[in-house]
């Protein structure tokens, strides 16, 4: 008797052969065990006490009475929460489930399991406590209302897997509402260690940003950010695509968005990449064939981040690419938000920035590019590795330097 989990779908087949050919050999299976459910029985964080309680006088002190003239100090001088309480170290991890990694519109329950990796990760590499806050709300007043009143709590919020456009607005509504950093992840993680590869990949082609042309496939949360950062990186000639083809500016109902970064003279993704020096998808499965790839200028320089499935596959473009790279970890230089996520936050809350500055994904960007020493740079390793464990600290360092410069550091 069989029975496969809809949710585990993805291996259902495999699994139902294999048990097929053990009953050919007449072996009974009587259940059959998924590790990835096993692991996430429970879920996978909890909220632990830091202090002791063991007896009367440390129950006085940690709870009532004692905590009662902590709550007084703070209540006379407001910023006492940042050393008195969870504040300074908490991050809030906020999404509506609308766009949950590419599985699209899964709503607030089925987010949470990747709201709570997201909260491993933050611990893991750089030390904060995040919270998984997922909103039975996909309105966008309702989210920037709910965020504003929880924020107390947090020291910044990282907002996550919030569908394009709304991810644009409440974004930028909550950030100049907030003086708490506001950083989504999606948006910015992307742009920010795109840049970073995009930096060492044109160390080896010898190319600089200020004269090349680039080609960004998608124009959602994550194509439109790294446009943005992009130019204020320095690049000048950059042609976005969407679904459409070319954004043009005689195309009728574009977003303020893709209206920022139209083109006089539109055309497919094909006619987009002929000549251009960098292409960057951050788009759908296989939309970039070989042929357009020979279209590019010399050394091309690959992205294809579309995930899980890039949008041309590495053994396709061998001998035709001077640099690619990928969001997979199966593959030379992976794309990872993780390369930028916690120590940006971390940098942030450390120096209580009021706000998180275009500055401060910039130099997070050469910050990560510059792990890799000139020595190790080669056309397989532009990035540095997630677990490379000078990553966040570097990250972290960079931000509060270029937030002190901003003049957004409080602290
Ligand atoms: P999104 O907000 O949904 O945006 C997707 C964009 O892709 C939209 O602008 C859409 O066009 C466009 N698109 C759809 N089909 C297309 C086609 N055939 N040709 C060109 N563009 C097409 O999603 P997102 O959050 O930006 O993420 C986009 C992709 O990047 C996903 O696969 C995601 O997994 C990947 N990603 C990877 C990394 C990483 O590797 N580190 C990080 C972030 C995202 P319309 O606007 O016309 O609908
Ligand atoms: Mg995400």
């Amino acid at each position: 008797d069989i029975s496969v989990d809809a949710a585990s779908t993805e291996h259902a087949e495999e699994i139902a052969n294999a048990i097929r050919q053990l009953k050919d050999h007449n072996i009974e299976v009587l259940d059959v065990r998924d590790r990835t459910f096993n692991l996430h029985q429970g879920g996978k964080i909890h909220v632990e006490g830091k202090i002791p309680l063991r007896n009367q006088e440390e129950l006085a002190m940690a709870y009532t009475p004692g905590v009662g003239r902590i709550c007084n100090a703070i209540a006379e001088k407001p910023d006492r929460v940042y050393s008195l309480t969870i504040k300074g170290n908490t991050v809030a991890i906020v999404t509506d489930g609308s766009a949950v990694l590419g599985l699209g519109n899964l709503g607030p329950e089925g987010a949470l399991p990747v709201m709570e990796g997201k909260a491993m990760l933050f611990k893991a590499f750089a030390g904060l406590d995040a919270f998984p806050i997922c909103l039975n709300t996909q309105d966008t007043d309702e989210i920037v209302e709910t965020v504003k009143r929880i924020a107390p709590v947090f020291g910044g919020v990282n907002l996550e897997d919030i569908s394009a456009p709304r991810c644009f607005e409440i974004e930028a509504r909550l950030a100049r509402e907030l003086d708490i950093p506001v950083f989504h992840d999606d948006q910015h993680g992307t742009a920010i260690v795109s840049l970073a590869a995009l930096f060492n990949a044109l160390k080896l082609v010898k190319k600089p940003l200020d004269s090349i042309k680039l080609v960004i496939n998608g124009a959602g949360a994550a194509g439109v950010a790294i446009a943005r950062l992009l130019k204020k990186a320095g690049a000048n000639t950059i042609v976005m695509c969407d679904s459409k083809g070319i954004i043009s500016s005689d195309r009728t109902n574009l977003t303020p968005e893709k209206q920022a970064f139209a083109v006089e003279t539109g055309g497919s993704l094909a006619d987009a990449m002929q000549g251009a020096d960098v292409f960057l998808g951050v788009s759908v499965p296989g939309v970039v064939t070989p042929e357009m790839i020979k279209t590019m200028a010399v050394d091309p320089i690959v992205f294809a981040m579309a995930n899980p499935i890039p949008e041309i596959q590495p053994e396709q473009v061998a001998g035709l690419v001077a640099v690619m790279a990928t969001g997979r970890s199966d593959y030379p230089n992976q794309i990872n938000n993780v390369l930028a996520f916690p120590g940006i936050l971390r940098g942030a809350l450390d120096c209580r920035a009021q706000a998180i500055t275009t500055t401060m994904y910039l130099e997070a960007a050469n910050a990560i590019a510059s792990l890799v020493s000139p020595n190790d740079l080669s056309p397989e390793h532009i990035i540095p590795s997630v677990f490379d464990p000078r990553v966040a600290p570097a990250v972290a360092s960079a931000v509060q330097q270029a937030a002190r410069n901003s003049g957004v550091a409080r602290h």
